[in-house]
């Protein structure tokens, strides 16, 4: 019986151990995604970034950009999945994961299905168009052809501080216009 016990707390503290790691590994991605998310932000565009990671490699990275290419579907997952999929040759990227830096809208979710992605993991969450848990579960209705499974608020302090910082110097920035005129 006391070995029994034994045994089972090896495996408690293996899969923590297991999930612990994990999250070493979502949140160096995240990183990742960050710093991609500085680029958008450069171009005075709403900051949001994107990699796509299979076998422990970076295989698409993207960065919001709909302002700068005049397209409603530039967001930062959009264009990391068309890297990843010309990579792989493939609209499938099987086993792929993707990391977000900003809980993904609807388009977004909707394209991670139909690109079989493996995982979202995602840092700051979105109130107003996130659906992946905020305005609904949209990974979990049970018509889509594929599951995809995810991960919440990965780093979202420092996700969601970029985007705050972002919005407070826009503030501003349009304040100084204004006093100008
Ligand atoms: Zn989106």
């Amino acid at each position: 019986m006391q070995q029994e016990d034994e045994l089972k707390n090896d495996e408690r503290s293996e899969s923590s151990q297991q999930k612990s790691q994990q999250e070493l590994i979502d949140q160096g991605w995240m990183l990742k995604a960050l710093l991609l998310a500085d680029k958008a932000a450069n171009l005075g565009e709403v900051p949001v970034g994107a990699v796509v990671v299979l076998d422990g490699e970076i295989i698409g990275q993207g960065w919001n950009q709909p302002i700068g290419l005049h397209d409603p579907t530039a967001h930062a997952e959009i264009i990391a999945l068309r890297e990843a999929a010309s990579h792989v040759g493939n609209y499938r990227v099987v086993n792929a994961d993707l990391y977000v830096t900003l809980e993904p809208c609807s388009m977004c979710a909707g394209a991670m299905v139909h690109a079989r992605v493996r995982r979202v993991i995602f840092g700051a969450y979105e109130p107003k168009s996130g659906v992946i848990v905020s305005q609904q579960h949209f990974l979990k209705q049970r018509w889509l052809n594929h599951d995809v499974d995810y991960t919440a608020g990965v780093l979202a302090d420092t996700c969601s501080e970029k985007l705050s910082q972002f919005f407070k110097a826009r503030r501003a920035q349009k304040r100084l216009e204004k006093e100008r005129e």
